[in-house]
């Protein structure tokens, strides 16, 4: 009998080879109980397939993944990857390749666990595939270069094609949601690429007009995040910006361990993936966070029962939602620094046992 849904394991590197396996063990777990059938594909990438396939991303991911539904992709730690010719990192090129274009971050405050206010939940989706970062914003080269030894220039990308699809696939999830969509950007400023960003946001608020739509500057926006982030509820914007905001939104929260992240795009597949990095200094100690490795997957996986009607994975991350509540709101099933007292294996057991 075939399987309701393929999914790839991508381990990562560090702290990705504890929390993955966790979020695995936490779907699993969740999928029996809801009959959701799921075929898992462990698949080599980051440092460990360097040693065994001599490449970060080995030849034939892409293919091979792009036959499946979705993968967890953890951590990537390419920074610290030798300089060597199979040493490359593989972010930009699944983002792209996949045309994953919209990364859908949550911000929710959980009681007790060092939040700087109750009552935060809001999502930030922000640009993927274009804007200031020079690893993906070209097709060829770098979105940076340097003239002359004491000149640089990074170049920004704004096209109408991103800005659109990002506005749109925010104005779905505000439509879920309570209906109001925030813009943020610098149009002060980046008159034309902010502006174009703005313009094309408006142009697809059209087709939605039971959303209400406000805006909010990036350095506003800052400051607001900390003193009012109740008051926001799905924010739209382009790639540096949101980068830098969703990690503010995690310190507000209790830091970048409660900071999970989904990336989708036009196609079907969908990518799980952490806000956080890959936490060399706390890797192979057994006490990194999993919670953001495993809201992802509960993302993906309440978005691929939508997407493809699959009832199973709908109820698997209902209960998932309802058991992560569980074991966060206790101490002695959450990690330490969320204010608990126990470690990786002891919060997915928690977890696991508030399923059933
Ligand atoms: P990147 O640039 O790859 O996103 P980063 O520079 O933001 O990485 P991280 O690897 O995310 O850095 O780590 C930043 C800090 O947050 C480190 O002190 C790390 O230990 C901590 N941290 C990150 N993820 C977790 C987690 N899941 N649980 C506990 N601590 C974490």
């Amino acid at each position: 009998m075939t399987s309701h849904l393929v999914l790839g394991i991508l381990n990562g590197d560090d702290i990705g080879h504890e929390i993955v396996p966790a979020a695995v063990s936490v779907t699993k777990a969740a999928a029996v109980i809801t009959g959701l059938e799921i075929d898992w594909r462990p698949m080599p990438i980051g440092r460990s397939a360097l040693d065994t396939h001599g490449s970060t991303f080995p030849e034939g991911t892409m293919e091979t993944l792009a036959k499946m539904d979705g993968f967890i992709l953890g951590p990537i730690g390419h920074q610290a990857y030798p300089k060597v010719p199979g040493a490359i990192n593989p972010h930009p090129i699944m983002r792209k390749g996949f045309n994953l274009f919209a990364n859908v971050r949550p911000t929710k405050s959980f009681p007790g666990l060092g939040a700087i206010h109750e009552n935060i939940d809001l999502v930030i989706v922000r640009e993927n595939n274009e804007g200031f970062q020079p690893d993906r914003n070209v097709v060829a080269g770098s979105g940076e270069f340097r003239p002359t030894e004491e000149m640089t220039i990074s170049v920004r990308v704004i096209t109408r094609t991103g800005s659109s699809r990002v506005a749109k696939a925010a104005f779905e999830i505000a439509r879920q949601r309570k209906k109001r969509l925030t813009l943020v950007h610098k149009n002060t400023v980046f008159k034309l690429g902010c502006g174009m960003f703005v313009e094309e946001c408006y142009r697809v608020g059209k087709e939605f007009p039971d959303v209400t739509i406000d805006e909010v500057i990036v350095d506003t926006m800052a400051m607001r995040l900390i003193r009012d982030p109740q008051s926001f509820d799905v924010i739209v914007t382009t790639n540096m910006f949101g980068d830098i905001l969703t990690d503010e939104a995690a310190g507000l929260v209790g830091g970048l361990g409660m900071a999970p992240g989904l990336c989708i795009g036009e196609g079907n597949l969908a990518m799980a993936q952490a806000t956080h990095g890959s936490a060399p200094d706390i890797a192979g100690k057994g006490i990194a966070n999993p919670f953001a490795m495993i809201e992802s997957t509960r993302m993906m996986i309440e978005w691929l029962g939508h997407n493809r009607g699959i009832p199973q994975a709908i109820e698997a991350a209902a209960i998932m939602e309802k058991a992560i509540a569980s074991a966060l709101a206790n101490p002695a099933t959450r990690t330490r620094d969320i204010k608990g007292t126990t470690d990786t294996k002891g919060m997915t057991e928690g977890i696991i046992t508030a399923l059933h």
